[in-house]
């Protein structure tokens, strides 16, 4: 008899951005006349850039040319890409990293679901709340989490990020093996400082802890203090994997590209010997088991984002969408809304109106102003009471959802 992994049963049966898109099109069918402006869905708006378009070409043609086209990209990407990140993105911040360092995968989702399968089922994980919901998920679906249905999970630390704490993350209080940390932080747009990573850093390397650091929305960074990659703090390649995306900030979302860091140094213990054992060796073990890796005509593209028209053309995308976000902030601010977000992150983070739960909010905004949020309880229970804004929509649209929010 074939049986089910049932720890699949004990999800929500609902994904979230999935419940948004089928309570919007139960919406449309009923008016169809309805415009609706779109601020749910995370999916940039605007076209790839010009180098980008121009990169894939050349990728294609090259690969019509046996002995010009190098093939040896496999599972852990090529090394073109993964010597430009080292380039590009690690050496300008006096952080050395190896190519053989980075893993080059298909958007950091797949990574952030699947790292969780080289630590024991025996830790105990920690997550932000509210957070993207891949982490926990991830977890529960291997049985690590969430062991007995309910929710919140009993068996996971959720640390809360409230209005209370400015939605900044407290250190664990009770002993944790893992820490799933996004930095500047989807969905509340909160930021970790440079102190205030260290904390984390210094907790995991004296508890013998791991983060599994989610920095997606680095791109968008703009105060100073705020850190680009983990490894800026010392002592974190003993602690650390990080995810980086080049998703939402080159419109490379139907490209599909992104990497992740497992230092040499990482490590975790056995069970019973205690003898340490290297996370970038199980992590290539398995890619290379489990893994196709990412086209080579995507990997062209995210090597353009590198080149001076590429960084030129991308600022350019980055810049738009801040300005967005600073627009859609002032304006509701103004108007007397509670929120964070906005300033380092191309999105808002709302307060519900006084005793409205975030889907009510949610079908008040979508059935009167005919705008889409994500309502924040589908982060976790401590995005009740909130939904997201995203900025990625035109400058228009983003005017027009404001001012439409406002009047409904
Ligand atoms: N991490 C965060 C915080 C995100 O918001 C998202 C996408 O929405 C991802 C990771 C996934 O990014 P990618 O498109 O690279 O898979």
């Amino acid at each position: 008899m074939a049986l089910v992994n049932e720890h699949f049963l004990k999800l929500s049966d609902k994904y979230l951005f999935a419940e948004v898109a089928k309570r919007v099109n139960a919406f449309k069918v009923a008016h169809p006349q309805a415009q609706l402006i779109d601020l749910g869905s995370s999916d940039v708006f605007q076209s790839l850039c010009p180098a980008v378009i121009e990169a894939m070409h050349k990728a294609v043609d090259q690969m019509a040319l046996p002995e010009a086209y190098d093939d040896n990209g496999a599972e852990q990407g090529y090394n073109f890409l993964r010597e430009a990140i080292v380039r590009n993105e690690y050496l300008p911040r006096g952080v050395h990293i190896e190519p053989s360092e980075i893993f080059i995968n298909d958007g950091e989702k797949s990574d952030i679901a699947n790292i969780q399968e080289l630590v024991g089922l025996d830790n105990t994980i920690a997550v932000t709340d509210p957070a993207f919901p891949v982490y926990l998920d991830s977890n529960v679906m291997v049985g690590r989490a969430c062991t007995v249905s309910g929710s919140p999970c009993s068996d996971v630390q959720y640390i809360r990020c409230t209005r209370e704490n400015g939605f900044k993350p407290q250190l664990p209080s009770a002993p944790v093996d893992i820490i799933y940390l996004c930095n500047p932080n989807n969905p509340t747009g909160s930021l970790l400082t440079r102190d205030e990573l260290r904390k984390w850093v210094n907790y995991a390397l004296k508890n013998d802890a791991l983060i599994f650091y989610d920095a997606a929305y680095e791109p968008y960074i703009q105060d100073a203090d705020v850190p680009h990659t983990i490894y800026e703090i010392k002592g974190a390649r003993h602690v650390a994997v990080e995810f980086r995306s080049y998703t939402r900030t080159a419109g490379l979302m139907s490209v599909r590209c992104g990497y992740t860091v497992v230092p040499m140094a990482l490590t975790a213990a056995m069970t019973a010997t205690k003898d340490r054992i290297g996370m970038n060796r199980l992590w290539l073990r398995r890619q290379n088991t489990k893994s196709n890796g990412t086209s080579y005509v995507s990997q062209r593209a995210a090597e353009v984002l590198y080149s001076e028209e590429g960084r030129r053309q991308v600022k350019e995308k980055i810049d738009y969408y801040m300005a967005n976000a600073r627009i859609m902030r002032e304006r509701l601010l103004a108007a007397g809304h509670r929120l964070t977000g906005g300033d380092n992150v191309p999105f808002l983070w709302l307060a519900t109106p006084e005793g409205t739960s975030s889907w009510d909010y949610f079908r008040h905004i979508l059935y009167n102003a005919h705008v889409v949020c994500t309502p924040g309880i589908g982060f976790g229970p401590s995005g009740e009471g909130y939904v997201r804004l995203v900025a990625f929509a035109s400058r228009e649209d983003c005017e027009a959802a404001v001012e439409s929010i406002l009047r409904s």
